[in-house]
């Protein structure tokens, strides 16, 4: 069973992924996560995101792994737990033009659909409903206002001693939805057959049980 869970910057993805995954005991893949660890190894090894022939070795030598711990998904790129540095400022504003690459999305899918292949999963992302399993068992797209999700995001980065402004969190935030929905290559957009979820005006709980009870209801 596939569940795809797409939407914008800071609309909830993850925190909903992970309560649907752990109610229902199957397995969580953030797919955004995949593409931040990118953008960080493409900047650390100073590649120029223009140059394709390096892009692709890199991307060619690439070992993504996620972990289990005990204070959740560890995510480690070549040998190297990055949890921590991906959710980075300079990360998240580079993520975009990453991500809009052809031969970057090429290889996420790939590895995205061998992760998934064999277990039960819950994925969230931008196109997994509508490029990565458009077949998938359920579909939910999920939205919240605005400023809601500038909170949100502000919240994230003072837990990892990052400070910032809402006025900035939220150009940043419209910014990167934006180039995410506007790109060539498979756009954030909800799927025809997706369900809308609007996280402002639902608690977490509530959104998870809206969730967990469509999967229940159709017989999962
Ligand atoms: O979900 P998160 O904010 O961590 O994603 C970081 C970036 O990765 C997004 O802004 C988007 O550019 C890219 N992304 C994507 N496709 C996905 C998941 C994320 O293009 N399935």
């Amino acid at each position: 069973m596939i569940i795809a869970i797409d939407g914008p910057a800071a609309s909830g993805k993850s925190t909903t992924a992970i309560g649907v995954a752990k109610r229902l005991g199957i397995t969580y893949l953030d797919t955004g996560a995949m593409y931040r660890a990118v953008t960080l190894g493409l900047i650390e090894n100073n590649i120029r995101f223009e140059d394709s022939s390096d892009v692709e070795n890199f991307l060619e030598n690439l070992d993504i792994k996620f972990s289990e711990s005990p204070t959740g998904m560890l995510l480690i790129l070549n040998g190297r737990d990055i949890t921590k540095e991906i959710r980075s400022a300079v990360v998240t504003s580079n993520a975009s033009e990453v991500s809009a690459m052809k031969i970057v999305r090429e290889s996420m899918v790939l590895i995205q659909r061998k992760m998934a292949e064999s277990d039960d999963c819950v994925l969230e992302g931008r196109d997994i409903g509508t490029v990565v399993f458009p077949n998938a068992n359920f579909k939910f797209f999920l939205i919240a206002d605005e400023t809601i999700r500038a909170e949100r995001r502000l919240e994230d980065l003072k837990a990892i001693g990052e400070s910032s402004s809402i006025d900035d969190v939220m150009i940043n935030l419209k910014k990167r939805d934006h180039k995410d929905s506007t790109r060539m290559h498979s756009p954030l957009k909800k799927p025809d057959d997706a369900i809308i979820i609007d996280t402002s005006i639902l608690g977490i709980n509530e959104v998870i049980d809206k969730i967990v009870n469509t999967v229940k209801h159709k017989g999962h």
